[in-house]
C-alpha cells in the first residue's frame, strides 16, 4: 500500500506519523513544495521576536524523525492529480503513483486587489521566508502598517509591538478580531492596544501603495535618527487610506485573511475548500482531504466549513489516516472552533458558538475598566459557546463543557447569574460523585 501525503504543515506530518503507526508495512510519502523542514506556522511569531531560531519552528526537531519512521520527506510542487489513474503530476512533469492520497495542502494569504501590492516591502506573513523578510524590514523604531487585525493579524501584531517599531494597524471592520469578538470585545482589544502605543484605525481600508518619491520630499531627502542610528526614507512607501491621511511606511504587511489551497485538487467538489464527509474521504476514490484545505464538519453547527487552525488540522489528520488505513473505520465527529490570542498580554478567547444558538440563552458579566468580560452561551442547560477577555484560568474548563456537552442541571441557573462560577459548575458536573447542586 502506498500513501501519498500531500504538504508538509502539522496536517501532513501528523498524517504521515498516524500512517505509520498504524500501517506499518506501508510506503508512505510525504511531499510538501517549501525550501524548509516541515515546521509549524504558529511559531512563526516566536521567530520573529528572537525568542528561537529559525530551526525551533521545525515540527520535528530530529533530522533523522522521517527517515527513521521510514516516511519518504520529498520536495516538489503537485500540480494535478488524475484520480483515474491514481496519480498526483508534479510541476516537472513527474509523476507519483498512490493507492491512497491525503491533500493536506493547507492555504495561502490572500491580498486585495489594490495598488501596489507587489511592491518591495510589502509582505504577508505567512511562511518562513516571509518571517525572515519581516525580520530583515522591522527594525526597531521602523515605520510598519499592519493591514488586517484579524486572528493572524493580532499574532503578528504582538510580535511586531514587541520588536519596536512604530506600528500602525488597519482594519476594515468595526473592530479588531471580527470573526472571533463581538463589537464590544473587539472594541476593548483596540482602546487596549491603544493604551501601549499602538495606533489602530478600525473602519479603514488601504486604498492602494506606491513608492514614496521625491513629491513627497522623502526620498534620499529625509533623515531620521532611529535607535541612534540616521536613516534615510528611501524605499519607504506611501499607504493611501479611505478615511485618513496617507501614511509613509518602511514595511507593509498584509494579514487580510487566507483561502484554502484547492488547485491541485482540480476536478474534486470544492466549495470554500476541498468538501469532504463525516470520514473526511473527498469526492474521489481514495483521495482523503485535512487541515486548512479541507472543509471538514463542524462540532458546533455540524455544517461543514473551513477551520484555519492548528488544533484542526491535527484532529483532521488522525482522523484521515485512520480510515486511509482502514475505510470508514473512523466517524469525525466534529473539531470545536476555538481561538485563543494574546494580544500585548491581553488574552481573549472564542469557541463553539460563541454568537449564541436560537431558543438560548446568555449568560454576561463584564468590567471594562479592568477589561474583563465573560459571556456563555446555553442550548438548554448546555454550554455551547464562550466569548472571554481576561479571563485566562478559565479556557480549558470552557472547552471542556462545550466537547463534553455536559448538562448542567441547576448549576445553569447559577452561572445564568454569575458566569464566573464556571469552574465550580465543571467541577461539580464533570465528577457526579461531588454534590451536583450549586450553594
Ligand atoms: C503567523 C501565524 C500564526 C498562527 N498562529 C496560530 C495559532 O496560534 N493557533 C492556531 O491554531 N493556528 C495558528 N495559525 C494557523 C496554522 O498555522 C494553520 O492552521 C496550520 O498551519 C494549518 O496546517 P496545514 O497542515 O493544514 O497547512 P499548512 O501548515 O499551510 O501546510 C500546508 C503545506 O502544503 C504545502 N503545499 C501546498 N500546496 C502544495 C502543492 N501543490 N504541492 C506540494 N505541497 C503543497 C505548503 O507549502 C505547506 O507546506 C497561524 C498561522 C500563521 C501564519
Amino acid at each position: 500500500m502506498h500513501h501519498l501525503v500531500i504538504g508538509t504543515g502539522p496536517a501532513g506530518v501528523v498524517a504521515a506519523e498516524t500512517l505509520r503507526k498504524l500501517d506499518p508495512d506501508s510506503t508512505i510519502t510525504l511531499l510538501g513544495n517549501e525550501p524548509e523542514a516541515p515546521y509549524s506556522r504558529m511559531a512563526i511569531p516566536y521567530y520573529l521576536i528572537n525568542n528561537i531560531r529559525s530551526e525551533g519552528t521545525h515540527l520535528r526537531k530530529d533530522s533523522e524523525h522521517f527517515a527513521s519512521l521510514r516516511i519518504d520527506l520529498r520536495q516538489g510542487c503537485v500540480e494535478r492529480i488524475d484520480t483515474a489513474s491514481q496519480r498526483a503530476i508534479l510541476q516537472d512533469a513527474s509523476e507519483i503513483p498512490y493507492d491512497r492520497l491525503l491533500l493536506a495542502t493547507g492555504s495561502t494569504p490572500t491580498r486585495p486587489p489594490i495598488e501596489g501590492m507587489d511592491l518591495p516591502g510589502v509582505h504577508s506573513c505567512w511562511t518562513l521566508e516571509d518571517a525572515r523578510a519581516i525580520i530583515a524590514g522591522a527594525q526597531q523604531g521602523s515605520r510598519v502598517v499592519l493591514m488586517g487585525a484579524g486572528f493572524i493579524g493580532c499574532i503578528i501584531l504582538e510580535a511586531l509591538a514587541r520588536r519596536g517599531v512604530d506600528l500602525t494597524v488597519v482594519e476594515m471592520e468595526n473592530r479588531m478580531v471580527p470573526r472571533m469578538m463581538n463589537e464590544h470585545t473587539g472594541g476593548l482589544i483596540k482602546t487596549w492596544c491603544e493604551q501601549q502605543g499602538v495606533r489602530v484605525l478600525t473602519s479603514t481600508r488601504v486604498n492602494g501603495i506606491t513608492r514614496a518619491g521625491a513629491e513627497d520630499g522623502l526620498v534620499g531627502m529625509t533623515q531620521r535618527i532611529v535607535a541612534g542610528q540616521a536613516r534615510t526614507d528611501d524605499g519607504a512607501l506611501r499607504v493611501a487610506l479611505n478615511s485618513h491621511d496617507d501614511i509613509i511606511a518602511d514595511l507593509v504587511i498584509c494579514a487580510t485573511g487566507v483561502k484554502p489551497n484547492v488547485r491541485c485538487a482540480a476536478g474534486l467538489d470544492t466549495d470554500h475548500g476541498i468538501l469532504v464527509n463525516e470520514y473526511l474521504e473527498s469526492s474521489a476514490t481514495h483521495v482523503y482531504a485535512a487541515g486548512d484545505c479541507c472543509q471538514g464538519r463542524d462540532f458546533s453547527t455540524g455544517q461543514y466549513s473551513v477551520q484555519a487552525i492548528q488544533p484542526t488540522a491535527a484532529e483532521h489528520a488522525r482522523v484521515a489516516a485512520t480510515n486511509m488505513v482502514a475505510a470508514r473505520s473512523h466517524k469525525h465527529r466534529g473539531c470545536l472552533n476555538m481561538n485563543v490570542l494574546d494580544t500585548m498580554g491581553l488574552i481573549s478567547a472564542s469557541m463553539g458558538a460563541w454568537e449564541g444558538v436560537e431558543g438560548g440563552d446568555t449568560a454576561l458579566v463584564r468590567d471594562d475598566a479592568r477589561f474583563k468580560y465573560l459571556e456563555l452561551q446555553f442550548a438548554d442547560d448546555v454550554l455551547v459557546g464562550a466569548n472571554s477577555l481576561g479571563f485566562t484560568q478559565h479556557v480549558g474548563v470552557l472547552r471542556g463543557l462545550i466537547q463534553t456537552q455536559t448538562p448542567l442541571g441547576a448549576w445553569k441557573d447559577t452561572l445564568m447569574r454569575d458566569p464566573t462560577r464556571i469552574m465550580e459548575a465543571y467541577l461539580a458536573c464533570a465528577q457526579p460523585a461531588v454534590a451536583r447542586s450549586p450553594a
